[in-house]
């Protein structure tokens, strides 16, 4: 695992699991350079943003998680977003500011972007669609 600070921003309890598991290594202070491999990966070069000394780790795999971004900008002209991006609905529903325009899940969640969270406003939304369209007797 390579992070970029000398910490980690993830809940304590998680942080103790990736630390306490024997397998993972973490790269501290480190940033990715280039991904190396002729056809598939075979190492990935880090430096260390401190030294700025380079290493390369052979791996077979290399998983991306860095910050998070609304993927809303093709919604930008239509729907009302908040600075960072997020759809905004009206509170304790998936309403947005279009008529008949519903948003649920992570792009309109910007405190718990969980799987169970995306999945109950997915619910609402899909409620709040079905109630739409009937009360359009369509
Ligand atoms: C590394 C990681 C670990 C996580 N671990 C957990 C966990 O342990 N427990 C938990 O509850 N949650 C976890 N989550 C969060 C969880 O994955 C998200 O909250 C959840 O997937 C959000 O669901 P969603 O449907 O809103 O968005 P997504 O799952 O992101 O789905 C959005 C979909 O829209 C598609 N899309 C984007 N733009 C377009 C476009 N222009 N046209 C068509 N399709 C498009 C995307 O390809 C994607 O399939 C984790 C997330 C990450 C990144």
């Amino acid at each position: 695992m390579i992070v970029r600070r000398g910490e980690m921003r993830a809940s304590k309890v998680m942080q103790e699991r990736v630390i306490k598991t024997p397998n993972i290594k973490i790269f501290w202070h480190s940033e990715t350079d280039e991904i190396l491999g002729e056809k598939k990966v075979e190492a990935v070069r880090i430096k260390n943003n401190q030294t700025n000394q380079t290493q390369d780790i052979p791996v077979s795999a290399f998983f991306v998680a860095i910050g998070h971004e609304p993927n809303s900008l093709i919604f930008k002209d239509w729907l009302d977003m908040d600075e960072a991006g997020y759809i905004k609905t009206i509170p304790g529903t998936s309403k947005t500011n279009v008529e008949g325009v519903f948003a649920a899940g992570d792009v309109q969640d910007k405190i718990y972007r969980q799987a169970v969270t995306a999945a109950g406003s997915g619910c609402m939304a899909a409620l709040d669609a079905e109630r739409y369209l009937s009360a359009k007797g369509l």
